[in-house]
């Protein structure tokens, strides 16, 4: 065993990837009937998890983002390591609190939280970020509410303020949150006096939160948000000493679709921070919060799906796979934004190198858009094949869509030679329980 595990320590999934498959058809993990799953290298995942948390001081709270990969064993696992929770529902918060996060470590983040969303929140003591003036309101009158047996909300509510920094938008549109119109937080540009009378009308504001977007944004505009924050934090400092207590600075941080690179650095990150906002380093008695998701597990998971199909059509060479928009929603609607790199495998999970071909390689919904590739040159595809997605692991099975109930797909942990069940393949009176 000692040599094979050599290899499955590369990095990069391009390079783990056919032995772990190979490995996945001798053991029968995928077959004829079993036809596509996600595996997760666990090795990988907590290394790049090592390089957040040796980048960052050691009183950081880092939270994991459980929108990019609810899956119980990756959080357990990230839970063990040290994660907290960033939660943008209450189910999300739920199953933090079920996968065994403490409720000291979890943040609850939704710019639409109910006053029962709230309620619950504030009796189990989680931090929230609000979002809007009416939000800390609404939490003002739950605090007030004396209905409740428990008293504790009352004593040790911590909150604190989404601000929209107004610094831009990234590469991406679709997931930038500090443009000007942004839908999320309180624009920091437009109402920069009410957030400050906020923090003295509400003794429980104790934090400021910015989360600058995800995917696509520049270090730039992750500086120059983070020092609009600062700057409101070093203004608050002088009216309110002590008051702030937590820096939230989001998560962000792209993952390197296209090569060989991990991504954006935390190393980087940490010390252009450094440079740029030394305010947040300077005192012990202020806590940083991290909300990373993709660039904490999208490089450490593949997704596999065997050829079924090939055809032509036209002038295309068409590919029928499972590899369609109920997992890949962003890549099958945006393709141009989301590029995911694909290896073709050979029945017996060898790589495939010659005989190039543009392909279309299709996914099994009913409308005609729903191609996860377009023209992409790749080995000739046959029947038998196997195709794996790189860098599948954040916002793929999160983001599944019900659209012709397909089934929701297994997912594998991997390590060291080894296959765990991460989740089970969803059954059909799971399907049929969905839609009653
Ligand atoms: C989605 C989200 C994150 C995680 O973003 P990534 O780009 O995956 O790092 C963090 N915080 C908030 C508020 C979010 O909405």
């Amino acid at each position: 065993m000692a040599e094979t595990t050599a290899p499955y320590t590369k990095e990069d999934g391009a390079l783990w990837s056919p032995l772990v498959v190979q490995q996945a058809l001798e053991q029968g993990i995928l077959s004829e009937t079993a036809p596509k799953g996600f595996i997760y290298h666990l090795d990988e995942l907590e290394a790049t998890w090592k390089q957040l948390f040796d980048a960052f001081p050691k009183n950081t709270l880092h939270t994991f983002a459980l929108k990019a990969c609810p899956l119980k064993g990756v959080l357990e696992l990230a839970f063990q390591y040290g994660f907290g929770a960033e939660c943008a529902s209450i189910g999300e918060v739920y199953l933090a609190k079920s996968f065994g996060c403490p409720t000291d470590r979890i943040v609850f983040d939704s710019p639409v939280k109910t006053t029962k969303d709230l309620m619950q929140a504030l009796n189990d003591g989680i931090y929230i970020n609000a979002d809007n003036f009416q939000e800390l309101e609404k939490i003002q009158e739950c605090l007030k509410d004396d209905n409740t047996d428990d008293k504790r909300p009352k004593k040790c509510a911590k909150v604190g303020l989404r601000i929209n920094p107004q610094v831009g938008s990234g590469l991406l549109q679709e997931t930038s949150t500090a443009s000007a119109q942004s839908k999320f937080g309180v624009p920091l540009k437009e109402k920069r006096e009410e957030i400050i009378q906020c923090f003295q009308k509400y003794p429980f504001l104790q934090g400021i939160h910015i989360h600058i977007g995800s995917q696509g944004c520049t270090w730039e505009l992750l500086e120059n948000g983070i020092r609009a924050g600062v700057e409101l934090f070093v203004q608050l400092q002088e009216l309110l000493p002590g008051r702030i207590k937590t820096f939230d600075i989001g998560g962000g941080l792209s993952a390197d679709y296209e090569g060989l690179s991990p991504g954006a650095s935390f190393d980087e990150y940490i010390s252009r921070l450094r440079k740029s906002t030394p305010e947040l380093f300077e005192s012990s008695s202020l806590q940083l919060i991290t909300e990373f998701g993709r660039r904490l597990c999208a490089k450490a998971a593949i997704f596999v799906s065997r050829v079924e199909y090939t055809k032509q059509a036209g002038d295309r060479n068409i590919v029928l796979c499972h590899i369609g928009a109920d997992n890949f929603l962003r890549p099958v609607y945006l393709p141009k934004n989301w590029k995911h790199r694909i290896l073709v495998l050979d029945r017996r999970g060898y790589h495939k190198r010659d005989r190039m071909e543009e392909q279309d390689i299709a996914g099994p919904l009913c409308f005609s858009g729903d191609i996860f590739a377009k023209g992409r040159l790749l080995p000739l595809c046959e029947p038998g094949d196997w195709l794996v997605v790189l860098d599948s692991g954040a916002y793929t099975m999160s983001m599944f869509s019900r659209h012709t109930s397909q089934l929701v797909p297994s997912a594998f942990g991997f390590r060291g030679g080894q296959f765990q069940l991460l989740k089970k393949e969803e059954s059909l009176e799971d399907l049929v329980h969905f839609w009653s």
